[in-house]
């Protein structure tokens, strides 16, 4: 901007509209200037949904801080309503599960020889694929509850069908010299959020077979387990004893069984300004207004996970209308275009929530942006304060 526009620009600018202007529906004052509203009793509800629906017991995919809504609101929530497992990625979740008190059994599948002794201490499982990674575990002085993983087909992690005896026998080996207990044998799904259950079913096939063979080799695992959300709907399998629970935790629903979406994400305007016709909004002017318009700054960027992509396509919700996304989303911030609104500086503006009031969801997001919810609300950033709620149903 050029030294004479900023010259100008007051002169430009319209009067406010104090007093005049229509709120939208009573925001509670953020703490900061955008937050993640999460509502613990949508949690409860969704893992209740699965109880209801599945027979399998619930293990609540706590992961990635509990796919960005906080791992251990989310976690106590879980487990108020029935979740009789918690199942975390890395070591580092798992522990910060167990220093806020949380007792049920936890499995962690990704994590370090130098964290097992830290595991160890804590009663955490531990996924084991390989002899390697097994001997590594006896090596540790902490004795260890391991969940043996057999790969039936994801070929990411779990023993190779053709190295599971051999596993198997040095576990029962291990086992019968107290050095640890095998406590669950599982796997993971490569199509479970696939309405298809044909590979899933293949997979079960391979899992139940392993547990013959783990069964033989004299283990007695107390868990057996296979499916993801999507794949608990969609595959009967009356003899695991677990689903592991993640995206419906959270209301991402796959296959509509009624979930409840358990984010919302708030900001606020925090500048609005008058363009002209014919004038360029953020970096590379990539938006030039084709009239004169009311944009607004809202202080959210990629950097707190809006997809830079997204733009073009996103709107959010001010006023109770939808106000387009325009020009380039930079790391901090982004610009909508307000139109004729005479909107102010601190008004309240919704990015996503369960679309209920016509804002987008985190889906229309993921849309906008070729990706799947999941990603939007991993990607929200620590920049922007969880607060948690109980919604009034
Ligand atoms: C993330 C994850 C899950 C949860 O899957 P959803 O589809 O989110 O329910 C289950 N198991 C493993 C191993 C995972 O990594």
């Amino acid at each position: 901007m050029t030294a004479m526009t900023l010259v100008q620009s007051p002169t430009r600018h319209r009067p406010a509209v104090r007093g005049t202007a229509v709120r939208g529906p009573a925001v509670r004052e953020m703490a900061g200037l955008s937050e993640a509203v999460v509502d613990l009793s949508a949690v409860r509800d969704n893992v209740r949904t699965f109880r209801r629906l599945v027979p399998q017991g619930v293990m609540a995919v706590v992961k990635a801080d509990a796919f960005g809504h906080g791992a251990v609101p989310v976690a106590r929530a879980a487990v108020e309503a029935g979740a009789i497992w918690l199942g975390v990625a890395r070591a580092e979740e798992a522990l910060q599960l167990r220093a806020a008190g949380l007792i049920v059994p936890i499995l962690t599948w990704l994590y370090d020889a130098a964290e097992l002794m830290l595991l160890g201490d804590v009663d955490v499982d531990v996924s084991v694929s390989t002899v390697a990674e097994l001997q590594r575990v006896v090596s540790n002085p902490s004795v260890h509850h391991v969940q043996l993983k057999l790969d039936t087909g994801l070929h990411r992690s779990g023993s190779a069908p053709d190295q599971w005896i051999e596993l198997t026998r040095a576990a029962a080996h291990y086992e019968a010299l107290g050095a640890l207990t095998v406590r669950g044998i599982w796997s993971h799904l490569s199509h479970g959020d696939s309405q298809d259950a044909v590979q899933s079913r293949r997979q079960l096939q391979l899992l139940r077979t392993g547990v013959v063979l783990a069964r033989r080799a004299g283990l007695r695992p107390s868990v057996v387990h296979l499916a993801n959300s999507a794949g608990a709907i969609t595959l009967d399998a009356p003899d695991c004893d677990l689903a592991r629970i993640g995206a419906g935790l959270y209301g991402i629903d796959e296959l509509n069984i009624g979930l409840r979406p358990t984010m919302r994400l708030m900001s606020k305007l925090i500048q609005v300004r008058r363009v002209r016709i014919g004038e360029g909004v953020s970096y590379g002017h990539d938006f030039i207004a084709d009239r004169d318009t009311t944009v607004a700054l809202v202080p959210l960027g990629y950097a707190d996970g809006i997809p830079r992509i997204s733009t073009g396509q996103a709107s959010v919700l001010c006023r109770g209308v939808r106000m387009p996304v325009i020009g380039r989303i930079a790391m901090d911030q982004f610009v909508v275009d307000a139109g004729e609104l005479p909107v102010e500086a601190g008004e309240p503006v919704t990015i996503f929530g369960d679309g209920s009031r016509g804002e987008p969801t985190a889906q229309d997001w993921a849309d906008w942006a070729g990706t799947i919810p999941h990603e939007i609300y991993c990607g929200i950033g620590s920049r922007v304060a969880r607060r948690y709620e109980e919604a009034a149903r």
